[in-house]
């Protein structure tokens, strides 16, 4: 690329990386390139987060082609977990061990139940997937990358890692997400969130499956999404200008996760007539934060919920680059310092300010804060 192209690129919005092996092509010259577009591009972190949630999220898009023969084990919270949680965890702790050395990884997987003789089977189809994108993984080498993930969080900084969030979408041949970010201070400042089957053209319909869609942010830097099949072109995400009254919304499939009576009260109370679209996952801060919504809320169906930091730290951070304005109920900020919850927080809003004020209003005097 010329120095003139390039900035054509640039000015157009989209950056090229150069680390990306595909750039290699005949049409390109193979000497190092200079990168174009946010500094935080040059960072090992967020360069290691994406080739790990690009590796994982081949894995996981083999897996859903074929949950026939994967198998579904049952965790102690009744919750479903596959072949592809467990590969994509192990998957991303080897890309990040491999690119940044020794990482302080905060993972929702555990390997314990593929130590137990009875799930063989289970570990055997595991590590078969995640030789996908792992040449040499085996059972021990895959279930100590899975534990890698059994770390505990560390205001100085720390990973967080949910390898196949929306498992219920996962296993419906729905949405998902593959969701990785790293955390300081209590706040997420880079974040990989794969929406593996999005396509990065946002007109495409929601309720058919795209060839998948990469969205990175770094805190300050802006938000970026790219092709799964083609990570070289980054295009940045809208900070949009949002409609004033109309507003698409977007909220949990499972009305057991979140109540969608409330929010409808919400959306009334504050004056906004919506369009709900329900999708599983933190695709939906992408899903806002790509202008396919305007808001997405969250309240827990259960009053006792507390939520999980890896539900939502890649989806915040790719959110709010994007320009909106992400808060608990209260309005407060979602606060990561408090161990493996957002133990400060209920409920979720995300919004561009101008509907965020009305939301938060509305919801104080229904008395849902
Ligand atoms: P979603 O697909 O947006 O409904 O969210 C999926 C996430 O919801 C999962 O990763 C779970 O960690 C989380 N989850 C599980 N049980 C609940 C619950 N009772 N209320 C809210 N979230 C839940
Ligand atoms: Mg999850």
């Amino acid at each position: 690329m010329t120095a003139s192209s390039a900035g054509a690129a640039a000015a157009m919005g989209r950056p090229r990386l150069q680390t990306n092996p595909r750039v290699d092509t005949d049409r390109r010259p193979r000497q190092a390139e200079p990168v174009i577009g946010p500094a935080a591009f040059n960072d090992p972190r967020l360069l290691a987060a994406r080739r790990a949630v690009l590796s994982a999220s081949r894995v996981t898009r083999a897996v859903q082609a074929d949950l026939q023969t994967s198998g579904v084990i049952t965790k102690d919270d009744r919750s479903p977990v596959t072949v592809a949680d467990y590969a994509a965890q192990a998957v991303v702790a080897h890309v990040l061990q491999q690119d940044l050395g020794s990482v302080r990884l905060v993972g929702e997987e555990r390997a314990d139940a593929l130590r137990l003789p009875e799930n063989s089977g289970l570990l055997q189809r595991t590590v078969k997937q995640a030789q996908r994108v792992w040449p040499g993984a085996e059972a021990e080498s895959l279930m100590r990358a899975i534990d890698v993930g059994a770390a505990e969080p560390d205001p100085e900084g720390f990973w967080t890692l949910d390898p196949v969030d929306g498992t219920k979408g996962f296993l419906r041949n729905q949405h998902y997400a593959v969701s990785l970010a790293y955390i300081e201070a209590g706040v997420p400042v880079l974040a990989a969130l794969a929406c593996p089957n999005f396509e990065v053209d946002i007109n495409y319909a929601l309720d058919r499956p795209g060839r998948g869609v990469l969205c990175l942010a770094a805190r300050g830097q802006g938000a970026w999404q790219s092709a799964l099949h083609d990570g070289a072109v980054m295009h940045r995400m809208p900070v949009a200008s949002r409609r004033q009254d109309l507003v698409r919304t977007c909220e949990s499939v499972e009305a057991g996760h979140s109540n969608h009576d409330a929010h409808a009260k919400i959306l009334r109370q504050a004056g906004l007539s919506a369009s709900a679209v329900r999708l599983d996952s933190q695709a939906k801060y992408a899903v806002v934060a790509r202008d396919q919504a305007d808001v997405y809320l969250r309240l827990p169906s259960h009053r006792g919920y507390v939520e999980k930091i890896w539900d939502h730290a890649a989806g915040e951070l790719v959110a709010q680059e994007a320009g909106l304005v992400v808060s608990d109920f209260k309005g407060r900020a979602l606060d990561y310092s408090h161990g493996r919850r957002l133990e400060k927080n209920r409920g979720i809003i995300v919004a561009a300010a101008h509907h965020h004020s009305r939301l938060i209003d509305a919801i104080r005097r229904l008395g849902y804060s």
